[in-house]
């Protein structure tokens, strides 16, 4: 059988638990969260074995910023150490495929990567 996904890019996939302890603080700070939808688990979508050892996830959308999302980044056994808004990076691949991720964000665009699965 031929694996279609074989040489294909994926990201990275790492999970992290957001504690109520850091989704409270990022509200202290500013941050427009909903807290009544944690406890949640985000996972990193930078491309899989990115050079920059923190991992990244999109936390919220502003929706009344369309230009910027929240993000968090941990690294690899830690709880995250940032949230912070970031806009989007300005790169698309198309008028329909616009990169999903953060202006100058490490590695591959999002149209250039898949998802991983990761098997428990
Ligand atoms: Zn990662
Ligand atoms: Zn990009």
């Amino acid at each position: 059988m031929i694996d279609i996904r074989y040489g294909m890019r994926v990201q990275c996939g790492e999970r992290t638990e957001l504690s109520i302890r850091f989704l409270a603080a990022a509200v202290d700070a500013g941050i427009p969260l909903d807290l009544t939808l944690r406890p949640r688990t985000v996972r990193c979508v930078i491309e899989h074995q990115h050079a920059d050892e923190e991992h990244q996830a999109v936390l919220a959308e502003l929706p009344l910023a369309d230009t910027a999302e929240v993000w968090v980044s941990w690294l690899s056994g830690h709880e995250p150490h940032t949230v912070e808004r970031r806009t989007y990076c300005p790169v698309s691949a198309g008028p329909d495929r616009p990169c999903e991720l953060y202006a100058q964000h490490p590695d591959g665009h999002s149209w250039q990567l898949i998802e991983r699965h990761v098997t428990a």
